[in-house]
């Protein structure tokens, strides 16, 4: 059983071959990191034509489902950002997110079945 770490390595470079073609830079790595206040993070450093993609953070309590939503929802960060300079929710980024299979909405709900095993 591959670590989240892999797994979310894995689903960038599906989607990054079936949905993108390969045009998304190699995968950067991830950073996992113990916090409660975010999922997962995509970090780019420059902007424009020399932006480049950063290794992504994963909260160390995402698991399960969430892992796969939150891979997919990060992977349409990497691309709104990169190929459309939306750094934020907005129509590039929830086209993106469309793309890669991810709910179209930033956040989850209190009581949302992907929290389940979030710790409170
Ligand atoms: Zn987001």
């Amino acid at each position: 059983m591959p670590d989240a770490a892999a797994r979310f390595r894995q689903e960038y470079e599906r989607l990054n071959h079936d949905v993108y073609r390969g045009t998304l830079p190699a995968f950067p790595g991830v950073e996992v990191v113990d916090r409660k206040d975010i999922f997962s993070m995509t970090r780019t450093h420059g902007a424009g034509p020399w932006r480049v993609l950063r290794p992504f953070l994963l909260s160390a309590h995402v698991q399960g489902d969430l892992l796969l939503e939150a891979a997919r929802h990060e992977v349409a960060h990497a691309a709104a950002l990169l190929f459309d300079e939306d750094e934020d929710h907005g129509p590039a980024w929830q086209e993106h997110a469309r793309r890669c299979g991810a709910r179209q909405i930033a956040t989850l709900d209190d009581g949302d079945p992907l929290r389940k095993d979030w710790p409170a």
